[in-house]
Formats: structure tokens, sequence, C-alpha cells
């Protein structure tokens, strides 16, 4: 994943000046110039990142940061600011109310991931428990209404359209009103898209959303057209309410971090970016988090809001819970495997979490790392209960793995491996504890 790669860059170079014995103005220099060549690459506009150097070695002033004081930590954060300064629009997204009916209308370019971007959105709040549906307004393109439909069914979210009617108007209207009658909350209204900002779209996305009244429009951007970005995304807010933005295929473009700069300085807030194909590519986009996960701190709020999405409710509680006791067992490692072998890839929880990203389950490698992930739960298995429910590390003695190694028929040097990898999710897991519990069925309070 590009973004991935952005990230990796940023950390490395603050993990370059964090091995420096002592941080003078060449190491800081070298680490600025590290990150802004990444930035650059990523097609952020290079003013921002001029200025993002030039605000950081003043804020960081080397000579008069007192002896004790943690240059890194300071460094980090200047780092930190600047970067959230760069992606910041200055504006909170609009909210929606669940169990209010709420009209979205999305508009943008044709091949942009709009209908695409429509499932995942709908998707997304269908496991949140709100009621969604869609309505395919795209009238202009062949065979937008079978692609939304297929997507739908697969969804199993209730969509209108028509493969008859050609005014895109009427669509939106009859399939709202529908929608409205049978109490879904979230109407979701696909529009057309067009080759370039032309007149004719912009008017007709005038006319649905004066028909249809949404409470929120949404445009949606394809990331590989970078600093671009600002120019389309102005010129459809000056035609319609552009009240947030989704940018698509971050997975795919090297120009990520200069769309998401681009969408910033429009003042039009960012809420998901589409990072692949697939219905559950998709994540909340919210700056800190973000900016955090680039340097490769974590994501806390990104992790929470992945458990919500895929561990089933009633077992939120009881992972939080765990979660928050910091105490990692076998036990804990064997369950958390069984439940990421039923409910796909684990890479989206825990990628959210320092030192984990994409190393357990890599993109490209899902099938690789399942393998690897059933050979761990056979060595497992043979294990004692005593073994499973320890979280001391010295209790796994040379005896204990050559036993294991034989009951499982693997090598003892793959039952070393294990053990290393559970050392190494344990660390990471202990940095939960004191995690503030929702209360059963209340996860929307964290
Ligand atoms: P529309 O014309 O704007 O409605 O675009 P579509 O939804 O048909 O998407 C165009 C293409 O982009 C399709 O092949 C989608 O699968 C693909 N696509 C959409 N979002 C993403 C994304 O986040 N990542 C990747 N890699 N592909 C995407």
């Amino acid at each position: 994943m590009v973004l991935a790669q952005l990230g990796g860059s940023i950390s490395r170079a603050l993990q370059q000046m964090s091995n420096a014995t002592i941080i003078d103005e060449k190491v800081l220099n070298d680490c600025l110039n590290d990150i802004t060549r990444a930035l650059l690459q990523s097609d952020v506009q290079f003013k921002l990142v001029r200025d993002m150097q030039t605000n950081i070695k003043k804020i960081v002033n080397l000579d008069d940061l007192a002896a004790g004081h943690n240059k890194r930590k300071i460094i980090q954060q200047a780092i930190f600011n600047e970067l959230c300064k760069i992606l910041d629009p200055g504006k909170p997204a609009f909210t929606l109310k669940k169990g209010k009916t709420s009209v979205v209308m999305f508009v943008g370019l044709q091949g942009s991931g709009k209908t695409t971007t429509c499932t995942k959105y709908a998707y997304y709040h269908q496991k949140k428990g709100w009621k969604p549906a869609l309505v395919c307004a795209d009238t202009f393109r062949a065979g937008a209404f079978d692609q939304l439909k297929q997507n739908a069914t697969k969804a199993k979210i209730p969509f209108y359209g028509s493969y008859m009617e050609s005014d895109p108007v009427k669509i939106a209207v009859e399939g709202v009103e529908r929608f409205k009658k049978e109490n879904c909350d979230l109407i979701i209204v696909d529009t057309s898209g067009r080759h370039k900002q032309e007149a004719a779209l912009f008017e007709e996305m005038r006319q649905v959303s004066e028909a249809t009244k949404p409470d929120l429009v949404i445009f949606v951007m394809d990331s590989s057209i970078g600093q671009a970005a600002f120019d389309q995304a102005q010129a459809f807010k000056q035609s319609v309410a552009v009240g947030a933005v989704i940018i698509t295929k971050m997975d795919g473009h090297a120009k990520g971090g200069g769309a998401l700069s681009a969408v910033a300085a429009t003042k039009s807030p960012v809420i998901f970016i589409g990072t692949g194909e697939h219905m559950d590519e998709f994540e909340v986009f919210d700056v800190k988090p973000f900016v955090s996960r680039l340097l490769g701190m974590g994501d806390w709020s990104g992790f929470m809001d992945k458990i919500q999405e895929v561990v089933p409710m009633d077992q939120q509680p009881e992972l939080l819970q765990k979660l928050s006791e910091g105490n990692f067992t076998l036990r804990i490692m064997y369950e958390q495997f069984q439940k990421i072998l039923k409910m796909g890839p684990i890479g989206q929880v825990f990628s959210m979490l320092p030192g984990f990203r994409a190393e357990l389950m890599p993109k490209g490698r899902e099938k690789e790392s399942q393998a690897k992930i059933k050979r761990y739960m056979t060595m497992m298995d043979s294990m004692t209960n005593e073994e499973l429910d320890s979280s001391n590390p010295k209790l796994m003695n040379e005896s204990r793995i050559m036993r294991i190694a034989r009951g499982s028929g693997r090598q003892i040097r793959e039952v070393m491996e294990m053990l290393e990898e559970y050392k190494r999710l344990a660390k990471i897991w202990s940095k939960m504890k004191g995690l503030k519990i929702p209360k059963k069925g209340d996860m929307s309070a964290l």
C-alpha cells in the first residue's frame, strides 16, 4: 500500500534520528530532509512542505533545549503538529444521526470510485447498526445500475433504480420517497459522473440536489490526481454544497498525500479513504490518528473503530476487558487467531497498532499469513492449560518447547518463532492497559 510507504519513510527517518547518540543540527536536518523527500514524492505541495520544515526548525531550537529535555520527543511532537496542520481543513465534518432519516448524495467524476464508495459507505454504516439504502440516479453510464445492484445485493442493502427511466431527478425522488416510507435512516443517492468537470454534470447535480434536499453531499475523488485535487474539489464545491470528501484508491497511487493536503486546503473535511476494491477496504479518516499512524505512533481510535467493525458486538466488551487488563496470554492469542480466521483480515484491526503494520497479514499475502496462523494454532493445540494461561514468558523452557514441537509435528525452530510472535504481540497488547471500557452495548461512547 502506497500510504504505508509514505508512513514507512517518515517513521524510518524518525527512527534514524532516534538511533543517533547526539541530536545535533545535522541529525535534525537529515531527518527533516528525508521527511520532506517522502512528502514531495507523495505530491504534497512544495510550499506546504517548505513551510513545515521552516516551522519545525523555528520550534525546535537545539541550542535552547535545556539539557535533560527529551529532544526526540520535542522534534517528533513538532513534526506531528505540522503534519496535522497540513491535513487539517479547519472545519469539522458534518455528522449524521442514527435513527433520524438522512439523505446523502454522492457526486464525483466517472471512474473516481463513486459507485463502489456508495456501497462501502452503506456497508460501513450497516455494520454500525444503521439502516441504509441505495438509490442509483446515474442514468448516464451504461451499467451503473447493474453495478450498484450487484454491490448492494452482496452487502444485503436495499436498492432502487430503473433500466427504463432516463430522468435522474425522477429516479432520485422516487427512491428517496420509497426508502423514507420504509424508515431507512441513511438514504444514499449515487449520481452520474462525467469524464470531466462539464456544465451538464454540474446542472444535473444541482437538479438532483434541489429535488432530494440532501442532508449531506459527499464528493468522491480519486487520489491519483494528487495536488490537482484542489481545483477539482473547488469546482465541485462551487456548484453544489459539498459537506465532506472521500478520497479513493489510496492503496494504488503515490500521490495520496498530495490529494489529502490539497482537499484540506479547500477547507473540506475528508471523512473516509478507500484503500482497495473490496467492500471493507474503507477507513474512517481523522487527521490526528492518521498522522499518528504515519509516524509509526499507532492509531488507537482507528483500532477501536476496527474492533467495532470486525468483532461481533457481543464479543467486544470481553475483548476490551482483556485488553484493558493488559495481560496477554497464549490463550488470548489463540482465541484472536480463531476469530481472525473466521472473520477475515486481522491486518485491518492490527495495522492500526504501532509495530504491527501489515506484518502479520501483509496485503496480497493473506493466504500465506492464514497458513502461518493455522500452523501456530496447531502448535498451541499441543500446549497445556498452564502454558496457555500464563503470561510469564520464562515458563516456556527448552523441554516444554521440545514437547510442543513433538506433539504438533513441527520443528523446534517453528515453535520458537511462534513464541517470538507471541512476545511481540504481548508487548503491543500491554500498551492497551488501562483502556476505557464502554458499557455493554454502548460502543458509541468510545
Ligand atoms: P464510478 O464511475 O465513479 O462510479 O467508479 P466505480 O465505483 O465504478 O470505480 C471505478 C474503479 O475503481 C472500479 O474498478 C473500482 O473497483 C475501483 N475502485 C474504487 N475504489 C477503489 C479503491 O479505494 N481502491 C482501488 N484499488 N480501487 C478502487
